[in-house]
């Protein structure tokens, strides 16, 4: 299948992303959460205005689930989803994205303070992912759908299957070198470590299955 290019402005930002920032990396974990926060936050909202829809507290959270053989992190929320056209335009564009102007008006800055200080968003999963796969469905569709890349070559849209509301994003997680080691991101322990760090202040349950004793 024919993949869409990602746009030009994107595509530097992406290549800076995957090469030059890996003092922080972990913070892509960070990004995936408030970004499941944010989209259960945008049903919440919708329910205080819209009689049709309850919110009921219990059946929101974010979970994270590691699989240690098919090197797969998965990030699930039950928020409000994505179609198909919120899909190509969140995803395969940087449009209000702050970080790039940053960075050229302060090329001397390193990776690191950038990274600390902005919200890099959905992109920064390649810095620890080879694909990135976002099947999701949105409030009020029925039709769900998998967007899915490599990194910079672009994406791949199709329909696909999903049961509920909401976004599953599963890294495949790269694989550990002897200079780069991934697999932290994969191990329960330390996945909860980030998690702590930097998200304990998301005010939905955040789920991890735990089968390490
Ligand atoms: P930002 O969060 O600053 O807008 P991101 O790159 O993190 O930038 O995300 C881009 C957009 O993609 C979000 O604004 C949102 O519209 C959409 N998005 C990302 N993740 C999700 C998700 N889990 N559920 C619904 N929409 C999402
Ligand atoms: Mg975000």
């Amino acid at each position: 299948m024919d993949k869409t290019p990602f746009k030009a402005e994107s595509k530097r930002m992406l290549e800076m992303m995957i090469h030059s920032i890996y003092s922080h990396r972990e913070i892509f974990l960070r990004e995936l959460i408030s970004n499941a926060s944010d989209a259960i936050d945008k049903i919440y909202y919708k329910a205080l205005t819209d009689s049709t829809l309850t919110f009921d507290k219990d059946n929101y959270y974010i979970k994270v689930a590691a699989d240690q053989e098919n090197r797969t992190l998965t990030i699930v929320d039950t928020g409000i989803g994505m179609t198909k056209e919120e899909l190509e335009n969140n995803l395969g564009v940087i449009a209000k994205s702050g970080s790039l102007a940053f960075k050229s008006e302060n090329e001397s800055k390193d990776g690191h303070d950038i990274i600390g200080q902005f919200g890099v968003g959905f992109y920064s999963s390649f810095m620890v992912a080879d694909m990135v796969t976002v099947i999701s469905r949105a409030l009020g569709s029925d039709t769900a759908y998998k967007w899915e890349s490599s990194g910079v070559e672009g994406y791949t849209i199709v329909p696909t299957d999903k049961d509920s509301v909401g976004t599953e994003i599963i890294l495949t997680i790269k694989e550990s070198t002897e200079d780069e080691n991934y697999d932290e991101y994969l191990d329960e322990y330390q996945l909860k470590s980030i998690i702590k760090k930097y998200s304990d202040f998301i005010r939905y349950p955040i789920k991890m299955d735990v089968t390490q004793q």
